[in-house]
């Protein structure tokens, strides 16, 4: 099904195990906080690097998988399938970066993140500044080899266990002065501090605390690109991490079909097995068909990547992608939710995990909304059949 080729199938196979691997660790997870043993947590990352399952979407010359999009669909929607966010281990390096970082970026930053011994963060929303990233504040301001950076970052994801953050800011003074621009800045670093923990609604190791980075000074090496070119990479970021997002998405909702079938055609009420009732059938009926429909459409967005469609298309496409397969996962949960009845309510249930992780995918890497905006702002320049 899918036209999926050998080595796409053979890629689909190994991560499927790899899930079914970490499933059985995820109601310890639940029960700990979402911290797991470090030798466990460490054991599950060696073994994703072992079955080609990090860094995918990094290129093969440098360590990473070189893998087509569409492989690396296949292996996140596996990963999706595992809640608390344990498929995380099979991680995706910023796959923008190689092109644009200089030869002493891709030895301090990119391979060690490949090989998996350097892990990145995310510092780019503010207080004010979400959805309208354009509205950051935070400054870099250029002093003599160095910058010196300012600004709090909110849900800085990954941050407890980063060893380098992605940090934004608008440029303060010199020839650039407003544009935004891109730094690397290594952790722990002199000015960069925790405000806060916040808890968030799922259980995972990940925390997504706000940072405050004052007069944190970093050598001009560790400037991304060119002064300026700070939202295009943000944007490039955007787009690979929507159609994750999508693909995630499309194995929780896998996993939540499975296991609602089977709980469905073995619970009795009534006098037989709940499928029965056509009202649960329903819900059933409803979620398979969701999720093919998704699939269909983030594969062969994915596979419009690797066929080199443009990339204002592609965009377009993933924001489709990314929108469909988040609300798509978020109503199959619900469902599955009530067709475990009382069962669906408990933590150790799968449904009630995923009701609450799924979530947030609704809100990041662009909310709905905006993901809304972006698709009918390509309709209305490009025309709706340019799109799909
Ligand atoms: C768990 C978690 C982890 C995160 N991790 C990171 C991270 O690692 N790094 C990072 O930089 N950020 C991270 N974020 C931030 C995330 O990307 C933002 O929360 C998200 O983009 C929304 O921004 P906001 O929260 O400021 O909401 P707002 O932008 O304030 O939006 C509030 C509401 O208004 C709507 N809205 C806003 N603008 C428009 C518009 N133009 N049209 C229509 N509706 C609109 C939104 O859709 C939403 O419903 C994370 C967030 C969460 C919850």
């Amino acid at each position: 099904m899918y036209g999926l080729s050998e080595e796409d199938l053979a890629i689909q196979a190994r991560a499927r195990d790899f899930a079914d691997e970490l499933i059985p660790f995820e109601e310890q997870a639940e029960d700990c906080g979402g911290d797991l043993p470090a030798d466990v947590t460490a054991g599950h990352a060696k073994r994703a690097r072992e079955l080609g399952l990090h860094s995918t979407n990094m290129p093969a010359e440098l360590g990473g998988g070189g893998c087509t999009t569409l492989q690396q669909v296949l292996v996140q929607e596996q990963m999706g399938r595992v809640t608390n966010a344990l498929g995380w281990v099979a991680a995706t390096p910023p796959s923008w970066l190689p092109a644009v970082a200089t030869a002493d970026q891709i030895e301090r930053y990119v391979r060690p993140a490949i090989s998996g011994d350097r892990e990145e963060c995310y510092a780019i929303t503010e207080e004010a500044a979400g959805s309208d990233v354009d509205a950051i504040e935070a400054t870099a301001q250029r002093d003599g080899d160095a910058y010196l950076l300012n600004g709090v970052k909110w849900h800085v994801t990954s941050y407890n266990t980063a060893d380098f953050a992605f940090f934004q800011a608008r440029l303060r003074g010199g020839p650039n002065d407003g544009e935004h621009a891109m730094f690397l800045v290594d952790l722990p670093s002199p000015g960069v501090r925790v405000v806060r923990t916040p808890a968030y609604t799922h259980t995972i190791s990940h925390h997504h605390p706000i940072v405050a980075f004052t007069d944190v000074r970093v050598p001009v090496a560790n400037l991304v690109g060119a002064e300026g070119d700070g939202m295009a990479f943000a944007y490039e970021w955007f787009r690979f991490e929507r159609l994750m997002v999508a693909a995630r998405c499309l194995g929780a909702a896998d996993r939540l079909t499975a296991e609602m079938t089977a709980f469905a055609a073995t619970r009795r009420a009534g006098g037989g097995p709940i499928s029965d009732h056509g009202l649960v059938a329903g819900m059933l009926a409803d979620a398979l068909t969701e999720l093919f429909a998704a699939r269909a459409m983030a594969y062969e967005t994915a596979r419009g990547i690797d066929r080199g469609t443009d990339t204002k298309v592609s965009h377009g496409q993933c924001s489709m992608a990314k929108l469909y397969c988040s609300e798509m996962a978020g109503r199959v949960a619900d469902r599955a939710v009530q067709v475990f009845g009382g069962r669906g309510y408990m933590r150790e249930n799968v449904a009630e995990r995923f009701y609450r992780e799924l979530r947030v995918e609704r809100i990041w890497e662009g909310t709905s909304e905006i993901q809304r905006m972006i698709i009918a702002g390509q309709m209305v320049k490009r025309g709706p059949s340019a799109l799909a």
